[in-house]
């Protein structure tokens, strides 16, 4: 038998085995796939946990609910990648995998020991973070007798995952304190180390100008240094301070220790990767899907979901001694909450940065790009069931892998 191993199944290697199993036959290839947790959790509803809109069994389902028949599934630490050896070491009985093809979907994680003072005496008392479904229900216990004061959201560095929720954050406290009638005594504060409030001019624009409409103020250019626990403020490297009653941070993202231990890590800990191919930069029999990527998008689960199909031609590609023919461009697309039962969309690549128009959605859609409106909200609360019953299980959807100029706007 062939084999075939997945680290991580998380959304980027879920969909791979689905799709994978769908292609190579059972009587030549093995598949397995690798994770610590025997739990799924779709990450983005952790979003609205704090909100008490989900609760966290809202987001949680087993991950052996999704991973096909015929894979074989080990729940253990991955501790090692040897790729001159074709071999991985688990941490459960010091087990060693070999493979003919690697693909790594580790992800990415929070690191908040990273940031000078940040989990200080205030971690969890006045500092929360929400990308953790446990940070997530902290936040949501605090909110729940808080009376008022400052909120400062900020963000220690880029690239995170979902560079949208932090904005996604502060639209829904603006709606939330205003529904509880204390909006009057909750001063709203985006901190960001962006010059704007998005990457991209156009959507930094129309996502400038909702924050300004919903008073919420933005400090840019803001790389913070530590967190003051004393004088409640966050310092940034150039010595500006931003004072907090309460704080929710995004802390610094990087890929798993696995990938570090393993020599095969950029700075940040994640995996050099072909941007177009999907193979790793310095081994071809290893490729690479999701967060735990270096390449140049959005870290997100629509980015993992339209690579995934490029993937999966091309890891077949490689099996036939063909060469990779398919090319990732990038595509991300990402729905905004904005509050009130409003959203707004995001649909972009490499080349091209989100533009207004429409987005086509056969059966459903359109939806309005970088619009306000309420049929975007409901394409999020939406994307929810099309995450467990569609994407995680491989399924075709009516969307490009590549993105499409239909309905988009250059001049507008
Ligand atoms: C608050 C929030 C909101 C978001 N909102 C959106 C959104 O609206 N739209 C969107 O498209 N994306 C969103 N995302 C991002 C999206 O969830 C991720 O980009 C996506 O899950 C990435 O998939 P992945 O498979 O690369 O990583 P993950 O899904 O995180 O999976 C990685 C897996 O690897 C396992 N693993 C890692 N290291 C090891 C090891 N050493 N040993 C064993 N197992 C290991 C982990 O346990 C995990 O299961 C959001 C994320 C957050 C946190």
């Amino acid at each position: 038998m062939k084999k075939i191993l997945i680290l991580g199944g998380g959304t980027a290697g879920t969909m791979m085995a689905n799709k994978l199993r769908k292609e190579l036959s059972r009587e030549e290839w093995n598949i397995t796939i690798v994770d610590r947790d025997k739990y799924h959790y779709y990450q983005p509803g952790f979003l609205f946990i704090p909100f008490g809109i989900y609760k966290q069994q809202d987001v949680v389902k087993p991950k052996a609910d999704f991973i096909p028949l015929g894979v074989d599934f080990i729940v253990s630490e991955i501790e090692k990648i040897i790729p001159e050896n074709n071999q991985v070491v688990l941490k459960e009985e010091g087990k060693t995998l070999t493979y003919d093809y690697l693909i790594i979907a580790t992800g990415t994680k929070t690191c908040p020991e990273e940031t000078q003072g940040l989990t200080g005496e205030l971690w969890n008392k006045n500092v929360f973070e929400f990308y953790t479904p446990q940070g997530a229900q902290k936040l949501y216990e605090f909110f729940k007798t808080w009376e008022g004061g400052t909120l400062v959201m900020s963000i220690a560095e880029q690239p995170i995952k979902c560079p949208v929720a932090p904005l996604e954050f502060v639209f829904l406290a603006d709606a939330f304190f205003t529904e509880r009638g204390m909006r009057d005594k909750v001063n709203i504060v985006y901190v960001t180390p962006l010059s704007g409030a998005f990457t991209k001019p156009r959507a930094s624009r129309m996502l400038g100008s909702l924050l300004q409409e919903k008073n919420i103020k933005v400090v840019t250019d803001f790389y913070i240094e530590k967190v003051d626990n004393e004088n409640k403020k966050i310092v940034s490297y150039d010595g500006k301070e931003v004072p907090f009653d309460v704080m929710t941070i995004v802390p610094v993202n990087m890929g798993d220790d696995v990938i570090i231990n393993s020599g095969l890590a950029d700075d940040l800990g994640f995996v050099p990767t072909n941007k177009y191919t999907l193979q790793s930069l310095n081994h071809k029999n290893v490729f690479v899907l999701g967060d735990a990527t270096n390449i140049p998008t959005s870290k997100a689960g629509s980015v993992a979901h339209f690579a995934s199909e490029i993937l999966i031609e091309n890891i077949m590609s490689a099996i036939e001694n063909r060469p990779l023919m398919a090319k990732f461009d990038g595509h991300a697309n990402c729905y905004i909450e904005t509050g009130f039962g409003k959203g707004s969309l995001i649909d972009f690549n490499y080349e091209t940065e989100p533009l207004p128009g429409t987005f086509p959605f056969p059966g459903i859609g359109p939806f309005g790009l970088l619009r306000n409106s309420k049929m975007n909200h409901y394409g999020k609360v939406m994307f929810r069931w099309i995450y467990w019953h569609i994407l995680l299980k491989g399924k075709e959807m009516p969307i490009e892998s590549h993105m499409t100029m239909a309905g988009k706007c250059k001049q507008c």
